[in-house]
């Protein structure tokens, strides 16, 4: 069985004073969600406080990227040693904005999920097809040429430490949402492919998130779907009434 994982990602939003007030409200709106995980990812310059700030609690703390190599002279840059210091035990990486804005490819996603996991960190890698790509009939091709590049060369156990989220480019951050049934098609294609990959327990246990709109609204119905447990949530996640019904959406 697998349990349903709600992750936000605060991208560039929240100074530190801003990100306290946030996790103090999600805190106070906990209760009941025992069976979900609920990941945190502020910025990287909210880390340390947000870890501070979840400290006793069911939160998790999460990155939003990591460097591949442990230190060096990469101006700007993080380590997944670092994070893993600052509490965190998960981190996104591949984000659709890492790959269009910073040209983070499959390989260079590979090489942070090696780094991540050798840290300790579960990475959350994410993929997703552009609208042009749907439309011309390509996701599977694409999404699962993300999933084997972005993950190649992972163990079964590295895999079951993993978390895939699915989201559509076309979705994000634009307020038009999958349908379920179309989210359910690619997170079950998704599942295969790691099948082809590992063998089918791993495949049935791996989590995968779908992410691209989800608002309090369509979260219960996309989490519903038999593959598909739980979401990255973007633009809500920044409201602790809004984050607080999505995870309550993957009960
Ligand atoms: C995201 O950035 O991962 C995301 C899903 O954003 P939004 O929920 O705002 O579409």
């Amino acid at each position: 069985m697998r349990k349903p994982i709600v992750a936000g990602n605060w991208k560039m939003n929240k100074t530190v004073a801003e990100a306290v007030a946030l996790v103090a409200e999600i805190k106070a709106g906990l209760q009941g969600l025992d069976a979900v995980d609920v990941v945190l990812c502020p910025p990287s310059t909210a880390l340390q406080a947000v870890g501070q700030a979840i400290a006793g609690s069911k939160l998790d703390l999460g990155a939003q990227n990591m460097h591949w190599e442990k230190s060096g002279a990469f101006t700007g840059e993080v380590a997944a040693p670092m994070i893993r210091e600052l509490g965190c035990h998960y981190v996104i990486l591949g984000h659709s904005e890492r790959r269009q804005y910073f040209k983070e490819t499959d390989e260079i996603v590979n090489k942070k999920a090696k780094a991540a996991l050798a840290a300790g960190l579960r990475p959350i890698v994410c993929v997703g097809e552009l609208l042009e790509e749907r439309e011309s009939g390509r996701t599977e091709a694409v999404v699962g040429a993300q999933v084997r590049g972005s993950l190649a060369g992972l163990s079964g156990q590295d895999l079951l430490k993993t978390v895939v989220a699915y989201e559509p480019v076309w979705a994000i951050g634009t307020g038009k949402t999958a349908t379920p049934a179309q989210a359910q098609d690619v997170h079950a294609f998704i599942r295969r492919v790691l099948k082809e990959r590992s063998d089918d327990h791993i495949a049935q246990s791996v989590r995968i998130q779908y992410g691209g709109s989800v608002k309090a609204s369509n979260a219960a119905e996309l989490f519903h779907q038999p593959d598909i447990d739980g979401g990255l949530i973007g633009g809500a996640s920044l409201e602790a009434a809004s984050f607080l019904a999505i995870c309550r959406g993957a009960l």
